[in-house]
């Protein structure tokens, strides 16, 4: 058995000063590099996703419902599209970022891809060479890309485990929705550690 971690968008504009932040977000980075550096050993792959928008069409709104339509965020080539500092830790075991988004809305880190010697890859590929079996998700945020990158990864056939500590939610309402529907789809969750 082979188990690899996924960070979830631990990005700029999904934390405090960011354009679209969830609040406990740069804990959240703090708290995930704390556990990859304790913990990296058990993992057979370390990966990121990331929020890569160059026009996701109505993705983006003046005028956004919070459902369907957000305030512009993580547009590429601006400091809202970088991870935060806080998630360095971590990143010194990234092996590979999988950027989803770039012309339509992707919540899920299986919608990303990552360049592997001149061809895109996407993460259950990329998961699947290297025999993983078993995942990790962590990161922001809860309702919304971790919850869709947790259900894709069950609809991979992968053994999932939410790391609540290492996440953290939009709102109360829909955590406590998306925990469920996680439950349901056989996503264990656990606190971190
Ligand atoms: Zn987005």
């Amino acid at each position: 058995m082979s188990r690899a971690l996924i960070v979830v968008d631990v990005q700029h504009d999904f934390c405090e000063g960011g354009s679209l932040p969830v609040t406990g977000g740069v804990e959240v980075a703090r708290r995930i590099s704390g556990h990859v550096e304790q913990h990296h050993d058990r993992y057979a792959a370390v990966v990121g996703t990331a929020d890569w928008h160059v026009d996701p069409g109505d993705h983006w709104s003046s005028e956004p419902d919070f459902v369907d339509s957000w305030p512009v965020h993580c547009e590429v080539g601006t400091e809202g599209v970088r991870f935060r500092p806080e998630l360095a830790g971590a990143l010194e075991h990234v092996q590979a970022v999988f950027r989803k988004g770039g012309h339509e809305a992707a919540y899920s880190g299986f919608e990303g891809s990552t360049e592997v010697e001149g061809r895109e890859v996407g993460l259950a590929a990329w998961l699947s060479e290297r025999q993983v079996t078993e995942v990790d998700v962590c990161g922001l945020a809860t309702d919304h890309c971790v919850r869709a990158t947790a259900l894709d990864a069950r609809r991979e056939g992968l053994a999932t485990t939410l790391l609540l500590d290492l996440c953290a939610g939009v709102a109360p309402e829909s955590t406590e929705a998306a925990l469920t529907q996680m439950r349901e789809a056989g996503v264990e969750i656990v606190p971190a550690g």
